[in-house]
Formats: C-alpha cells, sequence, structure tokens
C-alpha cells in the first residue's frame, strides 16, 4: 500500500467559520430582528462572539462533546452564531421547527435529549406549553429579549449576558470529521419524525460541492438572501456556503411576508436567494400587483422542497427578468441532490423545451448517486419514461436514523430509499412525479399527483392546487384536486378538465375539484396530503 503524502485535515464546520473569518472578514452580515430593527455586523465580528459562545457552553453551561444543543428561532446573526458555536463547543446544533405541532416538538426534543434550548424570546408563547414536559433540557437561553419580557418559563438564561461571559481565545473542541456536528427531524408527514445526525465532515463536502456553477453558482460577488429557514435541513447549507464563497448573508427572522421580503431585496441589493415554492409564488404575485421601481438585482434564486411549475420559471424570467434554478433533496440527503440547470448541448432547443428541462428536478452533483428502482427489482432505463423510486448514496446521505432501528430505509446494498419516484432521461436529469404514497393508481394506471398540480397551476386563475387519491367504485382511486384560485377568480371543473385534456389523458383527469381557502401546509411550507386525506375521509373536502 503506497499511500499519498499530503496532509491530513479534518473537514470540520470549524475549518469553515476560520476560512470565513480569514479570508472574508469585511463581509456583511445582516438582519431584519423580528422587532423590526436592524442588526448588521462583519464575519470578523461574527467570529468573536462565536468563539465567546462556544467558551460558555462548555465552561458555564457544562455541555459535553456530543451532546444536543437546540434552537427554536428565526433567521438571524445569533441563530448563525449557534450554527457554529455548538459544533465549535463539540456538541450538535440541533435547530427546531418552529411549525410543527406542540406534541411533535416535544417528541423530538425528549427524543433528541436536548441540553439546552436557546429560544427566541418571539417564540416564547409557542415554547411555554409543551416546556414542563421537555425531559433532558437543563438550560432555556432566551435571545432578543425585552425589558418587559413575561414568562411562565422558569431558570431562564439570556444570551447576550451569556456572551458577555465568554472568552473570544476559546480553542474550538477538537473534532474527528466523522463526528455529528448538526442534526434535523424529519417534518414526519407519516409517523413520528425521525432524526437525522450530519457530521462534520458530510456538511463540509455537500456546502463545497452545492457552492459550484452547476448548483447554487454563489461567489465573494454575492448577497445572499437565506429565506429558508434554518430548522429545515439547516438552511439547505447557505450559511456554510456564505461563509466559504465569500457571500454576504442577509436573513429576514419573521419578515417572510412577499413585501418585506421584496423590500429586503431592493435595500439590500440581493443577487441570490433560496427558499420554496410557495414563497417564489406569493413573491411573483406581488410584483405583478405592486410593481417595483426599476429592476431587483436578484440575478437567480434556488427553488425546491417542492416541485416548481415550469409556467412560474417562464413567467418569473419573462415578467421580471430573474431567473430560478431548481433543486431536489430531502432532510436525510443534507439536503442538496440533484439541481436542474441547462447545459451546452441544450442551447439549440426551442424555449419551451428548455424551460421543461428547468423544470425537472436535474442531474445528481458530484458526491452522490441515484438509481431509479423499479417494482420488479430491476433498474429502470435512462430514457426519461420509464419509472421507479429514486435511490441515493454518497458522502451527505443518511446511513441510518438516530436512535431508530429496524426502519426499512435502505436497500440490502446500502441505497437510500427516498419514496420518492419518476424518471430519469439519457442526459440523467430526474424528473419527479410524486411520492410513493401520494401515487394515485386508477384502474391500474399511476397518476402523478404532482402532474396534475403543477399543469393546473400554470393556469392563469389558479394560485395552488394539491392532488390527492379517493376511493371510487369503479377505478379504485381517482384524483381529487384542492384548487385555490387568484383574488376574485373562480372556473368551473369542466373548463379545468378542458385546460387539463392537452397535457392528461382523459383517465387521468380529476375526478372533482374543491375550491379551497389555502391548502393545509406541513410545518416546512409543503402541501399536506396526510391532512387533506384525513379531511377528506372526515367529508370536510367537498
Ligand atoms: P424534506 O425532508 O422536508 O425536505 O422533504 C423532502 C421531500 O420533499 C422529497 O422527498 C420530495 O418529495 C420533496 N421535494 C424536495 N425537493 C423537491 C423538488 N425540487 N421537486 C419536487 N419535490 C421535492
Amino acid at each position: 500500500m503506497l499511500y499519498g503524502q499530503m496532509m491530513k485535515f479534518p473537514l470540520t464546520t470549524h475549518s469553515i467559520i476560520e476560512y470565513g473569518n480569514r479570508v472574508f472578514p469585511h463581509k456583511e452580515i445582516v438582519s431584519k430582528m423580528p422587532d423590526g430593527s436592524w442588526h448588521r455586523y462583519t464575519n470578523a465580528e461574527m467570529y468573536k462572539r462565536t468563539k465567546k459562545l462556544a467558551s460558555v457552553l462548555v465552561r458555564q453551561l457544562g455541555v459535553q462533546p456530543g451532546d444536543r444543543v437546540a434552537t427554536f428561532a428565526w433567521n438571524h446573526y445569533q441563530h448563525l452564531e449557534l450554527y457554529f458555536a455548538i459544533p465549535g463547543a463539540g456538541a450538535v446544533c440541533h435547530p427546531l421547527n418552529i411549525r410543527l405541532s406542540s406534541e411533535q416538538i416535544e417528541f423530538i426534543v425528549n427524543h433528541a435529549e436536548d441540553k439546552v434550548v436557546f429560544l427566541d424570546a418571539s417564540l416564547i408563547a409557542l415554547f411555554e406549553p409543551f416546556a414542563s414536559r421537555l425531559t433532558t433540557v437543563k438550560h432555556l437561553v432566551i435571545m432578543n429579549a425585552s425589558d418587559e419580557l413575561l414568562t411562565s418559563l422558569p431558570n431562564i438564561l439570556h444570551y447576550e449576558d451569556l456572551i458577555a461571559q465568554g472568552k473570544d481565545d476559546f480553542d474550538w473542541v477538537e473534532v474527528d470529521e466523522n463526528q455529528a456536528c448538526s442534526m434535523c427531524y424529519t417534518s414526519g408527514t407519516t409517523g413520528n419524525p425521525k432524526g437525522v445526525l450530519y457530521s462534520h465532515r458530510s456538511t463540509y463536502l455537500h456546502a463545497i460541492t452545492t457552492m459550484t456553477p452547476n448548483a447554487a453558482n454563489i461567489s465573494s460577488a454575492d448577497r445572499f438572501l437565506s429565506i429558508c429557514p434554518m430548522f429545515h435541513v439547516m438552511a439547505w447549507g447557505f450559511p456554510y456556503m456564505c461563509l466559504l464563497a465569500g457571500a454576504d448573508t442577509i436573513m429576514p427572522s419573521k419578515h417572510l411576508q412577499p413585501a418585506s421580503l421584496i423590500d429586503m431585496m431592493q435595500k439590500e441589493k440581493i443577487t441570490l436567494a433560496n427558499g420554496v415554492p410557495t414563497i417564489w409564488m406569493g413573491i411573483y404575485e406581488e410584483l405583478k400587483r405592486n410593481p417595483i421601481k426599476g429592476n431587483l438585482s436578484l440575478k437567480e434564486f434556488m427553488v425546491g422542497g417542492s416541485a416548481f411549475p415550469a409556467g412560474l420559471i417562464r413567467r418569473f424570467e419573462e415578467d421580471f427578468g430573474i431567473a430560478c434554478f431548481h433543486g431536489w433533496g430531502m432532510t436525510e440527503t443534507s439536503p442538496v441532490v440533484t439541481v436542474s440547470r441547462l447545459q451546452s448541448h441544450h442551447h439549440i432547443m426551442n424555449d419551451g423545451d428548455k424551460i421543461r428541462i428547468r423544470a425537472k428536478q436535474g442531474i445528481e452533483m458530484p458526491g452522490v448517486e441515484i438509481r431509479v428502482m423499479q417494482e420488479d427489482g430491476t433498474i429502470a432505463k435512462k430514457d426519461g419514461k420509464t419509472f421507479g423510486e429514486f435511490e441515493v448514496r454518497g458522502h451527505w446521505i443518511i446511513s441510518g436514523y438516530y436512535k431508530m432501528e429496524n426502519i426499512n430505509s435502505h436497500s440490502k446494498d446500502g441505497w437510500f430509499k427516498t419514496g420518492d419516484v419518476g424518471t430519469m432521461d439519457e442526459y440523467g436529469y430526474m424528473e419527479l412525479t410524486d411520492r410513493t404514497k401520494d401515487l394515485v393508481k386508477s384502474g391500474g394506471e399511476w397518476i402523478s399527483s404532482v402532474a396534475l398540480e403543477t399543469t393546473l397551476m400554470n393556469h392563469p386563475h389558479i394560485a395552488e392546487a394539491a392532488v390527492i387519491a379517493i376511493p371510487d367504485e369503479k377505478w379504485v382511486e381517482r384524483p381529487l384536486a384542492c384548487v385555490v384560485f387568484k383574488e376574485d377568480k373562480t372556473v368551473s371543473g369542466n373548463e379545468l378538465n378542458e385546460f387539463l385534456l392537452g397535457h392528461f389523458a382523459k383517465y387521468q383527469l380529476p375526478k372533482r375539484y374543491v375550491t379551497l381557502k389555502e391548502i393545509p401546509r406541513t410545518g416546512v411550507g409543503k402541501f399536506d396530503k396526510k391532512k387533506m386525506r384525513s379531511l377528506y375521509a372526515e367529508g370536510k373536502l367537498v
């Protein structure tokens, strides 16, 4: 055996913050705080405070290597400090999804055995109902409390007091690159949420790869608006990427209404942003309703978490000159596995075909692999037609859930079974048609609920559409479409079926349409089909 003679440096989040401080100390971190005030400082200032915080975690709060330390917070600079201070203390940063139910959060904190929780004062009311049932939490630290803070929570500590007591010459706790640095729980649309532990190494490799031009294409010329919540798969890795790329980071905390985000983009000259489709649909409608003077400096945004309709990709570009790129992944995959961008050979295509490629979920990034597994256990051809479940493996893909065994999550040969189904074309672009459990099987034929939804959302009068399977005597299952119309608009079911007929066979059309004011959503803003199915079962979707 002949080993290479390169130095051994562990891939850690310590090295990410060290790099940001060494090479880009002047870069800005800007937060619009929950109370509406603005906070600005530099990477260098963030670095010093993060060191202080890590020192307090170890020396005052007794945090030991491997302990889980939770956050319950909006996106802002203190949350960013926690992202690095907790692993810097050798512990595991565990952002809690503030939008889950009390029961789910209680389950998650107790299951993860979180030792400390850092809590935004503006979220205390959400936290209080289950606080007394948390069995492992030793310290509660409040961030951004005003002088009049009223709370029933006992023995609270204050974030800024802790920072004031910290030491900025603290040495990061030494870690092995395979140690856990952070964790998130899945949003649990089926069964209890499941814990996913990310390692220092997987976090580093995911960030370095997702930064590249085939993916986020982020650089030191960018000012990045971090809309995706920091509790949703570690904000898709962007906090790490911004430090590595030298991009300025701008965070909106709770100011997520389309008009506030547009205002932030204008004031802060944002060039790049991320967010789920709902956010971008809202921003599009707001820009249409209240046109701004001049253009936004936003050149591109990353959209993922749910499918983004092709029509919106086109309209953003035609109406506002803003491009978007579509990414796919899951909590279990850190999350980014694929990104959809055009390649040199696509440029001869017409505009419609180009948009269709971009609306696919994209090609795998270096470091991860995808295969499409058919029901009969054979791997599907890459022909854009043969359909199966996506299975993935690679440097930042889960190998097992935290403290949960015997979950049928992996194939016998070690690939993670995503539960997403679709096709892959000859150039490796995957197209997701559904979650296995959301597919509609009608008369023995599969119908893609995602394809129906994205096509319906291309209708000019429809704001949102979500499709579920409902029982049918003759066909076993048929699709039921729930639609939200744009202000003052309605369209009959027959007209909508006419609209769909250009794209679908007759048997694939929804059996019924239900008009809703809003579609039920999960904690990370996706259509909550489990809830829709139970509403239907209770006779409430009529
Ligand atoms: P989560 O773990 O909450 O991030 O949810 C992951 C799931 O979201 C995936 O398994 C997909 O079903 C869905 N998803 C993520 N990204 C996309 C995308 N670009 N298009 C369609 N569905 C997506």
